[in-house]
């Protein structure tokens, strides 16, 4: 069975996330996506990949992500965010980090840590 993975990132990092995205399509193609709505809007404009994309972050998305980890529907997590602007949704992240660690869901937080992840995928 396929497994998922779930794309996130701050608006600062979108451009990072959707030329990662590119640069691995051949490995990220292999797994059902989820993002939260607008990196998951942009992903699949740009790769042309079906992606499940949930609520914006700040209404929700990083909620459902996480609800979505504890309910075994999501097997890693690659979510860019970024550190250097305020977030409205800031608890939503804090508990999003928390939840991944709570039942051990690989989580990739910067584009360095993404790419060792995608490697181990292959
Ligand atoms: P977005 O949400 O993909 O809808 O922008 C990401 C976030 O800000 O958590």
């Amino acid at each position: 069975m396929k497994k998922t993975i779930a794309l996130i990132a701050h608006d600062n990092l979108k451009d990072t996330m959707v030329d990662w995205v590119l640069a691995n399509k051949h490995i990220i193609e292999k797994f059902n996506l989820w993002a939260t709505g607008t990196t998951g809007k942009r992903i699949n404009e740009a790769s042309g990949l079906p992606v499940h994309c949930l609520k914006s972050g700040p209404l929700g998305g990083d909620q459902q992500i996480g609800a979505g980890i504890a309910e075994g529907k999501v097997d890693a997590v690659i979510f860019f965010w970024d550190p250097l602007a305020p977030h409205p949704h800031d608890v939503d992240v804090k508990a999003l980090l928390r939840i991944a660690v709570v039942y051990d869901i690989p989580m990739a937080c910067n584009k360095a840590s993404a790419e060792l992840m995608i490697q181990s995928f292959k």
